[in-house]
C-alpha cells in the first residue's frame, strides 16, 4: 500500500518524531498551521475516525492517551486544539487515521 503515514512509522519516510509508544507515533506537521502543529497517527493502518470499531478500539485509547503528555512535552498543556479530519468534505488528504495537535498561539474560535 502507497500510504505516506505508514512510511513514516515504518522509517522508509523521514520525519521529525516527537513521541513514540507500541501503538502511535507523533511528529511534526510537515507544513505547520501554528507554531505548535503536530500529527499523532496510530501505527496499524486505519483510514480514518470512520473506521473505528472495537477491533482497533486499542489503537485510538492508545492516541488520546498519549496526547496530554505529548502536549506538554511540546509546551502547550492546558491550552491547544486536537483535530482529525475524516473523508472529501471533512478535508482529509492523507488517508491515514492522525489527529492534529494545535497550539502555542491564541487559536481562533472558528473551525471553519
Ligand atoms: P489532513 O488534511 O487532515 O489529511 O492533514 C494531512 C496533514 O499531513 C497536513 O497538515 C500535511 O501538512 C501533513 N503532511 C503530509 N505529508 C507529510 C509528511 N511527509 N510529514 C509530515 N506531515 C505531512
Ligand atoms: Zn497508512
Amino acid at each position: 500500500m502507497d500510504c505516506i503515514f505508514c512510511g513514516i512509522v515504518s522509517g522508509s519516510i523521514p520525519s521529525s518524531k516527537v513521541y513514540e509508544d507500541e501503538l502511535c507515533v507523533a511528529f511534526r506537521d510537515l507544513n505547520p498551521q501554528a507554531p505548535v502543529h503536530v500529527l499523532v497517527v496510530p501505527k496499524k493502518h486505519i483510514a480514518s475516525l470512520d473506521e473505528v470499531s472495537a477491533e482497533n478500539a486499542a489503537d485510538i485509547a492508545a492516541i488520546l492517551t498519549a496526547i496530554p503528555g505529548i502536549a506538554s512535552s511540546l509546551g502547550v498543556a492546558g491550552g491547544y486544539r486536537v483535530i482529525t479530519n475524516i473523508g472529501e468534505n471533512g478535508g482529509q488528504t492523507v488517508k491515514h487515521l492522525h489527529f492534529h495537535i494545535l497550539g502555542g498561539v491564541k487559536l481562533s474560535e472558528r473551525l471553519n
